[in-house]
């Protein structure tokens, strides 16, 4: 049965109007969808039974079935699996720090990527998600964040959601139509209005849809995972170094910022004695600084996985690596880790829940 979720506005409204309803359905049921935040037509008390009969009949509502839910001991990070109505398993995951609360947000079950350090890359790929099914992590997450929002209250000063970033399981780029169609619908002023510039989207650097997203001069945020500044190692560490090359890769992020004119942060998983050394700190900074000033650098100190040996870093040296970007007039954020009792810190999103007592909400 088709989601709702995965119906543009428009393919909503010509369903309807095929059932002979009156255009003004289309924008009553959008609102319960995307402003009061329904999860069946049985909530949406303002339409006759019949039709709220027809919509359970014709769309499902809710794809998303959770069936575990961890928090961190810090009460920090909220991490849910999610299984798919075929069977198939993603994770989400809420962090709460300062005055934001951040949706990390899968796009695909899996990754076809095999980026050696990454729990997901680790089990391989299943399959892409629908974009109704990454517009559902987010609404999932907003209703348990803000349960009878209005759309005035959303953002800043309310309870919802502040930022949305795609960096759960899965390679956005790869699933570049479902991830941008998501982003189009949450984004509409219509109905979520949550604006692109709350949305990062992480790429491991597939060249062809950095040009691509560049051309669309979205609002949207990219963040690209360099994690090697030489070819030799970043071909060990993500294998599709071989096919975009740093050369290549390194074009497109020039091109993305001399016609946006926007801010391109780069993903540094720092692995101690290996991408942590002064000769990877001196190439990235040289690799990017003609980027400046709208380049920045994100430090995300490794965490464990199983299928890879690499330790993080020690904290000297990541001050060490910081500095020496800083040095460059390159600023570097180093990432507190979050979540990683609960294996939800970046990379550790898999399918099963190794050794966790599942407690389900
Ligand atoms: N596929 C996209 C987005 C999801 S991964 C990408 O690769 O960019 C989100 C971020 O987590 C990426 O920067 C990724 O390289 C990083 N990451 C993966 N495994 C990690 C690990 N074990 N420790 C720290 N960061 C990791
Ligand atoms: Fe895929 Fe990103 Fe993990 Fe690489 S780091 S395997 S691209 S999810």
């Amino acid at each position: 049965m088709i989601s709702v979720f995965d119906l543009t506005r428009a393919a909503f409204a010509a369903r309807l109007s095929e059932w002979g309803e009156p255009p003004f359905r289309t924008e009553q049921i959008w609102n319960w969808l995307y402003v009061r935040l329904a999860d069946s037509p049985a909530a949406m008390k303002n339409l006759p039974k019949p039709l709220r009969e027809k919509l359970a009949a014709e769309f499902s509502f809710n794809s998303l079935t959770p069936i575990v839910d961890l928090r961190s001991n810090d009460g920090g990070t909220h991490k849910i699996l999610f299984r798919l109505p075929d069977g198939r398993q993603i994770e989400s995951v809420l962090m709460r720090y300062d005055k934001r609360r951040t949706a990390c947000i899968s796009t695909q079950a899996g990754c076809a990527m095999g980026c050696v350090f990454c729990a997901t890359g680790q089990m391989g790929f299943d399959r892409h998600l629908t974009a109704g099914e990454i517009v559902e992590q987010v609404l999932w997450f907003e209703r348990a964040l803000a349960p009878h929002p209005s759309p005035k209250r959303r953002g800043a000063g309310g309870e919802g959601l502040t930022n949305v970033v795609l960096m759960g399981m899965g390679e956005p780029f790869h699933n570049y139509e479902a991830t941008m169609e998501a982003i189009g619908r949450l984004s509409d002023p219509q109905g979520f209005n949550f604006g692109e510039r709350r949305f990062t989207v992480s790429t491991v650097g597939l060249v062809p849809m950095i040009e691509r997203f560049a051309a669309e001069h979205r609002q949207i945020n990219l963040a690209v995972s360099l994690h090697a500044a030489t070819d030799d190692l970043r071909t060990e560490l993500l294998p599709v170094n071989k096919r975009y090359p740093l050369s290549v890769l390194m074009l497109a992020c020039h091109k993305y910022v001399e016609t946006t004119r926007r801010r391109l942060s780069f993903e540094w998983a720092l692995i101690q004695n290996v991408n942590d050394t002064p000769k990877q700190a001196h190439a990235l900074a040289k690799l990017i600084a003609p980027l400046r000033p709208l380049t920045h650098v994100n430090v995300i100190p490794l965490n464990p996985t199983q299928d890879y040996a690499g330790a993080t870093s020690t904290r000297e040296r990541a001050a060490a690596f910081k500095l020496s970007l800083e040095e460059a007039g390159i600023p570097c954020t180093i990432r507190v880790r979050r979540g990683i009792d609960i294996a939800a810190g970046c990379g550790q999103l898999r399918n099963r829940p190794a050794l966790e007592s599942p407690r389900l909400s």
